[in-house]
Formats: structure tokens, C-alpha cells, sequence
């Protein structure tokens, strides 16, 4: 069924450009395919479904890829299509097209942003953040996922749904959509999982491995880190916010990897007290990623933005330098002046 076109997504102009220059790649044509940094269930799965709809379509010299640690958190090692990923530094150099998923700035590209000058790049994208960057956006702010956006492409790219596609576009859509809670979920969203449970994936094994297993370590580290939860009730103007840190330290303490601490944040938020929340996550010396949410009286993309990062309205992050606390006085500060809409009811979507 076609859907009317949303306002800000890509134009009909915009996805016959895609088409092209999908279909006008060269026999032999070297395909590049890029995610975000620390890449997550989107980042990845939109990627890897997509790329191997491009199998489908007989492309051979395709390649994935992201900047920074070539390591894939171990809940998405069993994703389909994993065998196409490379170390950023093996990219290939000049690629015959780029496509670009679930990065809103260049910057979450890290070195691999020179690739877009050499090759038409096409941008998959819900971030109503984007930049706009790269030469042809399918950028939709609407859309719960960038899965989604693949999805549309490969509808008009002709390729059918199968499994392993299937695999890789419902971890993105599950993992956007905070496993289908947020408001986002439309029926458009439901519909698209059908399309995708349809095809025989099971969505009990997917989501077990994805959100509901971690190593033993993991659940100890959790304790002690949620035990040093604050709650700041006169913060964003009496609206609260409530957070939380974790270092390299107690990440050594308890054997785990970095990725454990993503879904602090969902446990995080809970706290009725306040409407922003955050986790801040030591990446270096003095060097943090910090995650925020917010139940809808505050707008976390523009602290974020204001504090060099982006997101999304109600799921936003930066990088934070100096000590967690002051990484949390900076967002404490930014929050006293951020945009407050009390009216607007909500809960957290990435
Ligand atoms: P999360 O807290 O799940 O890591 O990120 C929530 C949202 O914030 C993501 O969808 C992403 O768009 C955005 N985000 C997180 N960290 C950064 C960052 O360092 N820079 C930018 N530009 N966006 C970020
Ligand atoms: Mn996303």
C-alpha cells in the first residue's frame, strides 16, 4: 500500500535519483555501504538488510563498513549478512556508489566521510537532524527507523522480502522502536513487521538474543552502576532529571564490553521524578558518550546539538569531556535553558 509521502521525507524526485544510481552502476561496480560510529541495531541492520538485497541483485564487489573499533557488540553477531563487513581501514578507496545509513551528521562517518566525495552517495536517514550531507537524501524524520526507509528502497529496487532481509530490517525496526513502545509505532510500523514476520524469522529468538541476554558480569555492573543513580528534581526548570555514570574502570572491574551499558538508559528513565534522563559512558580520559532521554517537557536533540552532538526530540547524545560530573553540570546548564513544552506527552524513540 502506498504511504503519502511524509513532510521533510525524500521527494519522489529524490528516490527515482536512488533508483538510478543504484541501477546504473557498472558491471562490476564497487559498492560501499557505511553506518554510524558504535553502531546499533538501525545502524547495523539497515545496512546489512539492505546490502544484501544488493546481493540479490547480483551486485558482487560490495562492501560494509563503520568508523572506529572494527568490533560488532556481541548481541548482533548473529546477524545475517555479517560476512560482508570489513574494518573501516580495508574500505575500499573509491567505490562506484555509497550508501550511508542511520548517520544524521558526517561526523558520525569519522575517517570514511572522504568516501562521499568519490562516488554518487545516497543517504538513508530518520534523523530530523540530518545535515543533508552527501548527494541524495532519503531522509524521513517520520520514519521509525531507518530500516524503513531501506525497506521502501528495496520495494522500488524490485527486491523481494526473504529471511535473512527480514532478519536484519526487524532488529533495526525493533530496536528503534524500543521493541514497538514508542510513539512512532504506528501502524505503518506494524505493518511493515508483518510484511516481515511473514517471511518466517521468529521474533522470540531475535529479541532474546538482541535484548535479553548479557553475560552474568553484565547484571552485577548493572547493580552497582544503578546504584549511584541521582535524581536532580529542580533540573529543566523543575522537570527533573535523573542520572547515572559508568567508567572504563567498572566496565575492567567486571570483564564486560562497552556495549552492556546501552540499555542502562531504558532502566534509567523509569524514574517518575524526572522527565530527562541520561548515562554517561567513559569512551577515554576525560572522554564520555553520553545518552539522553526525555518524556516529552524537553527537547534532548537541542542540548545535544548545543553540546556538539544530535538525535533525536526525545533520544539524543554527545561526546562529554572532563569528569562524569561535569559532563552532567554541562547538561544540567544547557537544560535551564532549553525549549520546555510541558504540554507535549511522549516517550523516548531513537
Ligand atoms: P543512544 O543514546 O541510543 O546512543 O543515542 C540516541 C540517539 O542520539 C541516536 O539515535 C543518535 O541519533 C543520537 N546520538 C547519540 N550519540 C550521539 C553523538 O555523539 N553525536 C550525534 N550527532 N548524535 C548522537
Ligand atoms: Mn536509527
Amino acid at each position: 500500500m502506498a504511504e503519502p509521502p511524509a513532510p521533510g521525507g525524500p521527494t519522489e524526485e529524490d528516490w527515482a535519483a536512488a533508483v538510478a544510481a543504484v541501477r546504473s552502476l557498472p558491471a562490476g561496480g564497487r559498492v560501499l555501504l557505511i553506518c554510524h560510529v558504535n553502531p546499533d541495531g538501525d545502524a547495523l541492520g539497515s545496512m546489512l538488510g539492505f546490502g544484501l538485497g544488493l546481493c540479490r541483485l547480483g551486485v558482487r564487489q560490495l562492501q560494509a563498513t563503520f568508523p572506529g573499533p572494527p568490533e560488532v557488540p556481541e548481541p548482533f553477531r548473529a546477524l545475517p549478512g555479517l560476512d560482508l563487513l570489513v574494518p573501516a581501514a580495508q574500505a575500499i578507496a573509491d567505490p562506484d556508489l555509497v550508501l550511508c545509513f542511520d548517520a544524521a551528521s558526517e561526523s558520525r562517518l569519522g575517517d570514511l566521510v572522504d568516501r562521499l566525495d568519490r562516488a554518487p552517495a545516497i543517504v538513508l536517514d530518520h534523523h530530523a537532524s540530518n545535515t543533508r550531507f552527501g548527494g541524495i537524501h532519503l531522509v524521513d524524520p517520520a520514519a521509525a527507523a531507518t530500516s524503513v526507509v531501506a525497506e521502501r528502497l528495496l520495494t522500488r529496487l524490485g527486491v523481494p522480502l526473504d529471511q535473512e532481509i527480514a532478519e536484519c530490517l526487524y532488529v533495526a525496526l525493533a530496536t528503534d522502536t524500543g521493541s514497538f513502545r514508542f510513539d512512532m509505532t504506528t501502524p505503518a510500523v506494524h505493518e511493515m513487521a508483518a510484511r516481515l514476520l511473514a517471511t518466517g524469522i521468529r521474533p522470540g529468538e531475535i529479541s532474546r538474543r538482541i535484548f535479553d541476554t548479557r553475560p552474568f558480569g553484565a547484571i552485577r555492573l548493572y547493580g552497582e552502576v544503578l546504584s549511584r543513580t541521582t535524581l536532580d528534581p529542580a533540573a529543566a526548570g523543575g522537570h527533573g532529571m535523573v542520572w547515572t555514570y559508568a567508567t572504563q574502570d567498572d566496565l575492567a572491574r567486571h570483564g564486560q564490553r562497552p556495549y552492556v551499558l546501552e540499555p542502562l538508559i531504558d532502566s534509567v528513565r523509569c524514574a517518575a521524578e524526572a522527565d530527562v534522563s541520561c548515562v554517561v559512558k567513559q569512551t577515554g580520559t576525560r572522554e564520555w558518550a553520553v545518552s539522553m532521554r526525555s518524556k516529552g517537557a524537553v527537547d534532548v536533540s537541542r542540548v545535544a546539538v548545543a553540546l556538539g552532538g544530535g538525535g533525536h526530540r526525545l533520544a539524543a547524545g554527545f561526546t562529554g569531556r572532563g569528569t562524569a560530573h561535569e559532563v552532567a553540570a554541562a547538561i544540567r546548564d544547557e537544560l535551564d535553558t532549553a525549549l520546555i513544552d510541558p504540554e507535549v506527552p511522549g516517550q523516548a524513540g531513537v
